[in-house]
């Protein structure tokens, strides 16, 4: 059953999205798409972005709507191991609904898939063990300099030998703690750095964690205007996988 979320979009207000990404143009663009429920989630890789947030918050309470809009955060970690630019004084001052967050390198050169696999479940069980994050963004989402220094072969392998502890883990963790695994669209299923075969893969990636109880949010990554309203994609996975709505990520108001 699609409903129309997108719980993962860029703005222009951090020069992440394109000029394209007003809040206000945003918010027409998913009312065309028929979307009812989404969140704004710019990037805070550092302190020095959060003063923005507060013309993204403004905006949102000045655009009419009726899609549900939420007030949202994007995390990165600031190094290998790192911590985000985040705290509980933070999420109160500003009033984030949505936080989500992850890991976006390698963190190394390595080839060997069990250490590049360990540096990602650190931080896979970090960002999900942090209370105030709501969901894990894009797993095995890298950029392309780091995607083609690898073979294709490579990618498709790791993402198909993912050891069933580790599947087991994430899952869990992710159902315990309320934290979801996003199916991400722009940097996953509509991302052409990586071959198709991995994009295959990562379906049954995606179905062995949702066996295992994992809670899965949408996300249409967008930076560009004509990226909104692809999540019928990753909605349409949720369907196919039949995942139940009890393991779908809604959020609430605070
Ligand atoms: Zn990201
Ligand atoms: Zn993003």
């Amino acid at each position: 059953m699609r409903t129309g979320m997108d719980y993962h979009i860029h703005t222009y207000y951090q020069r992440c999205g394109n000029e394209t990404m007003t809040v206000p143009n945003v918010i027409r663009k998913l009312e065309e798409c028929g979307l009812t429920s989404v969140a704004i989630t710019d990037h805070l890789n550092h302190l020095g972005q959060l003063e923005a947030f507060k013309y993204i918050k403004r905006d949102i309470e000045d655009t009419k709507t009726d899609i549900d809009v939420f007030f949202g955060v994007e995390l990165n970690f600031q190094a290998c191991d790192g911590e985000f630019a985040y705290s509980q004084e933070i999420h109160d001052e500003y009033g984030f609904e949505v936080v989500i967050g992850g890991i976006h390198s390698t963190y190394t050169d390595s080839q060997d898939m069990a250490e590049v696999l360990d540096i990602q479940h650190r931080h896979f069980m970090k960002t999900m063990e942090n209370p105030l994050l709501d969901a894990l963004v894009h797993p095995f989402w890298f950029g392309r300099g780091e995607v083609d220094a690898r073979s294709p072969e490579w990618w498709e392998t790791l993402i198909e030998t993912i050891p069933d502890d580790y599947i087991q883990t994430w899952a869990e963790t992710s159902a315990k703690n309320r934290c979801a695994i996003e199916l991400n669209v722009a940097a996953i299923f509509y991302y052409d750095a990586m071959s198709p075969k991995f994009r295959d893969n990562y379906v049954d990636f995606v179905e062995r964690l949702q066996k295992a109880g994992a809670i899965f949010s949408v996300g249409s990554d967008a930076h560009d205007i004509s990226q909104l309203g692809r999540t019928d994609y990753a909605e349409g996975l949720l369907d196919a996988l039949r995942v139940p709505e009890a393991q779908i990520f809604r959020p609430a108001h605070r």
